[in-house]
Order: C-alpha cells, then sequence, then structure tokens
C-alpha cells in the first residue's frame, strides 16, 4: 500500500476510535442522569448490577471491533475514493446531498440487517441476546453480541466500495446511531412529544414495543434512525399503554443469561421456541 494511503488510513483510524469512544461515554452519562431523574418505568432493583453487565459487554465488543475492524475500515474507505468506486462516487451530487444520501443509504441498509437478524435463524441466536434483556434502559443501547457486530462489520466493509462510502459518514452516522439508539432505549418518557418525533425518527416508546416478549411485537419496529422505514415497510406497531409492555425472553430471563458470560453463550443454547403466543400483561415495574 502507498505510504500516504497507509498514514491517512493511520490518522483516520486515530479519529474514527477517538469519536467512537467519547460519544458513548458522554451521551451513557446523559441519558442515565435523566433516567434517575424521571425514570419512565422507575429504579428497578439492581440497577448498577445490571447495567455493569451490558457496559462490560460493550467494553469488550469495542476492544476487539476496534483493533480488528478499525484500520479495516479505514483502509477500505480511502482504498474506495481513490478509485472512485460506487454509487455515491458515480452520482454527480452537491457535497451536503451526498452526505444525506450516505446517510439515509446506510439507515436502510440498517433496517434490512435488523429484519434478517430477525428471521434468518441463525442470526437470531446472536440477535436474541440484545432481546433477553428484562430490564431496558440506556445500557440496553449497548448489549449486542460480538457475533452479531461481527456479521454488520463484514457486510459493511463489502458495501462501502458498492456504494462509494467515505470514511467521515460511517463516522457520523455511527455517531447518530449511538445518540439516537441510547435515547430510545433509556428508560424515560418525552410524554406527548414521543408522538410528534416518532414520524421522524425511532422515540422511546416506539423501540419499548420492539422489546415485548410477544413476537408480533417484537418482529415490528426494525428502524434504527428514521422511521418512516418500518412506515413504507408496514412492520409499525404501536401499543397505547407503553407501561403494560413486558420485556424479555421468557425462556432468557433466568439471572444465569444475564451475566457477561452467560450473554455470551445465548447464541449456543439449545434453539428453543421464540416467544409465547400471547403478549405479557403484568407491568415490569
Ligand atoms: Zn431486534
Ligand atoms: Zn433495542
Amino acid at each position: 500500500m502507498h505510504s500516504a494511503l497507509i498514514a491517512t488510513s493511520d490518522f483516520t483510524a486515530a479519529s474514527l476510535a477517538v469519536a467512537k469512544g467519547a460519544v458513548p461515554v458522554l451521551l451513557l452519562a446523559l441519558f442515565w442522569g435523566w433516567e434517575s431523574w424521571q425514570p419512565f418505568f422507575g429504579c428497578r432493583p439492581a440497577r448498577f448490577q445490571h447495567a455493569a453487565h451490558n457496559l462490560a459487554i460493550a467494553l469488550f465488543n469495542a476492544l476487539i471491533l476496534g483493533l480488528v475492524f478499525g484500520f479495516a475500515t479505514a483502509a477500505v474507505t480511502a482504498w474506495t475514493s481513490a478509485n472512485q468506486l460506487g454509487l455515491l462516487n458515480a452520482l454527480d451530487l452537491a457535497g451536503p446531498v451526498r452526505f444525506l444520501l450516505a446517510l439515509v443509504l446506510l439507515d436502510g441498509w440498517m433496517y434490512l440487517w435488523h429484519r434478517a437478524n430477525h428471521a434468518i435463524p441463525i442470526l437470531w441466536r446472536f440477535h436474541r441476546m440484545h432481546h433477553s434483556d428484562t430490564r431496558m434502559d440506556v445500557t440496553t443501547a449497548t448489549r449486542f453480541h460480538l457475533g452479531e457486530h461481527v456479521g454488520a462489520s463484514l457486510l459493511r466493509l463489502g458495501l462501502i466500495p458498492l456504494l462509494g462510502f467515505e470514511l467521515w459518514n460511517l463516522v457520523a452516522y455511527d455517531a447518530l446511531v449511538i445518540a439516537v439508539t441510547q435515547f430510545h432505549h433509556a428508560d424515560i418518557s418525552i410524554g406527548r412529544a414521543d408522538r410528534w418525533l416518532r414520524l421522524f425518527i425511532v422515540t422511546p416508546f416506539m423501540h419499548k414495543v420492539h422489546h415485548s416478549d410477544w413476537r408480533p411485537e417484537t418482529d415490528s419496529n426494525y428502524a434504527t434512525i428514521l422511521s418512516i422505514w418500518d412506515r413504507l415497510a408496514g412492520t409499525f406497531q404501536f401499543r397505547s399503554d407503553s407501561r403494560t409492555l413486558v420485556f424479555g425472553l421468557p425462556v432468557f430471563g433466568e439471572p444465569q443469561w444475564q451475566t457477561w458470560w452467560g450473554m455470551l453463550k445465548t447464541p449456543f443454547a439449545a434453539n428453543v421456541s421464540r416467544l409465547p403466543t400471547e403478549p405479557g400483561v403484568q407491568s415490569p415495574t
């Protein structure tokens, strides 16, 4: 590889690492404070222990993914730009339009990837770890199995030259994903504003339905940032009273599945029937 390309890749990989490290920590502090000040479901027992388990998973993922995919992402985007590969490079668009289109394409891809995680049994084995959290709060936003992240990261490396993404597109999109996913997983309510905001982005009341223990609700509201994907695909669902929702997967609700090691083992458990046929009715408070 050309030395200038390596130097650029080193610089951009370092920037990526800083951005990916600072944004989640600052937002986590913000939403944790909001949950403490005005929780929707209220303080739960063992809140710190629950957070510690989810954040241990997040730290483990960040270390492995940063080491494996940080440089690879910078190198593939540099190669894509140098050779002007992909859809966005083929279109003659003004800078801001191109940037917005890149964000929309990445979000559309995330919708498809999330749907695939629910529809394809081998992917669901990994994704079910995100859904096995019985006490959803801001730390649930970081609770994804390493295997799911590796699958998403590998596919995205292939998508970069196909669609022509630049590194800063990915950095900006990832920062937005962190901001919006922490917001819609947090144990908070924005009251009536949720109704208007969910016309545009995924809100706490919209994403809570996705964590229901009832499969018809779990298999809905797949969007990450823009809620329009669920509206276009007919997968948008809503419960008028979010307080009646029960979170988690009954089979993985036992404490043994909520530890760091239990979460890592979740994909390899027996392939049990997914969810009960009746919606949960008791309040999770
Ligand atoms: Zn899901
Ligand atoms: Zn979620």
